[in-house]
């Protein structure tokens, strides 16, 4: 009984691991689909000052409007994207629209900014900053206005070729930022030889800010921050007591729930625009 049992447990294994498989192809092939068919858009969460209370710039956070499976976000296959090496075919767009957002709002006399994420893969040989630096060519924009996020791990474990293609690009005056920020290596040995400009505190040590909690953790990364010249925001702001505390604390920028979620661009465009600085 138990042999059978295990036999049929083994089939069920199997099988889920075919199914998963396929899934992952399917996922890959729709990808290069939606990319070029337009089913990709970029949703933009406000990044606020919160010392002079306005908007300095925005996060791109991609969105997916699959025909049959409807609104995907990247929990749902960027994971799937990077495994099978699609999102590279992703980033490409995704630079593009992003040259063209930032050029918009630059020819409208809008002082901001535009944040996108990159995976590990993308730091993996010259795609990048070639695609960076061609899109450049056909869009009026200061490079300075387009930051690249991306997370510790993704550095550090490929620093070599990781840290040539972001001072590359911090050459051409593309800012870097750490992503997730703390929840990573943060290895102290390497703190002094990331090729970055800024720091995003992790919204697990922010959402942790409150009566309990005084932001011991908080205060350190700021602190570090500024011994190492970087600049700082914090993620995953919810609550006003959260941005009281981040503002006690001496953390000049903040993003989250509590100014915003993502939204669509035109959405953002509406709301947000009017509260930038000129
Ligand atoms: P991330 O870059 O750390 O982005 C922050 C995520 O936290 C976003 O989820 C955002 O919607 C969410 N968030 C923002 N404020 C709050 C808040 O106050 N509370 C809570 N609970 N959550 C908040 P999203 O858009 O689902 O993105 C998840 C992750 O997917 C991103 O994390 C990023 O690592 C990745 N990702 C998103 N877009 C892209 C992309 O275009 N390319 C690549 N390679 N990765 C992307
Ligand atoms: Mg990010
Ligand atoms: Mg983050
Ligand atoms: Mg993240």
């Amino acid at each position: 009984r138990s042999k059978k049992t295990g036999g049929a447990n083994f089939a069920f294994y199997t099988q889920d691991i075919l199914v998963e498989a396929n899934n992952r192809l399917t996922i890959a092939a729709e990808l290069k689909r939606a990319v070029a068919g337009g089913e990709l858009e970029l949703y933009l969460q406000p990044q606020f000052d919160i010392v002079n209370q306005c908007v300095v710039g925005a996060e791109a956070l991609l969105r997916w409007n699959h025909p049959v499976k409807g609104f995907l976000t990247p929990a749902d296959f960027i994971h799937i994207a990077e495994q099978t090496r699609s999102i590279r075919f992703v980033t490409q767009w995704l630079v593009k629209e992003v040259f063209s957002i930032v050029e918009r709002w630059q020819a409208h006399g809008h002082d901001l900014f535009l944040s996108f994420n990159v995976s590990a893969l993308d730091l993996s040989d010259f795609e990048l900053v070639d695609a960076m630096h061609n899109t450049a060519r056909h869009h009026n924009v200061d490079a300075k206005r387009i930051e690249l996020e991306i997370v510790e791990s993704a550095i550090i474990e490929n620093f070599q070729s990781a840290s040539n293609i972001l001072n590359t690009l911090r050459e051409t005056g593309f800012s870097v930022a750490i992503d997730d920020f703390g929840t990573g290596y943060s290895s102290l040995a390497y703190l002094d030889k990331l090729p970055v400009d800024k720091l995003k505190i992790d919204r697990e040590f922010t959402g942790k800010l409150g009566a309990d909690d005084q932001g011991g953790v908080v205060k350190s990364v700021i602190d570090l921050a500024a011994n190492f010249g970087l600049r700082v925001i914090a993620e995953g702001v919810e609550t006003p007591e959260q941005e009281m505390h981040l503002q006690r604390l001496g953390c000049a920028r903040a993003q989250g729930y509590y100014y915003s979620k993502p939204i669509p661009v035109s959405q953002f465009d509406k709301t947000f625009l009017q509260l930038s600085r000129v």
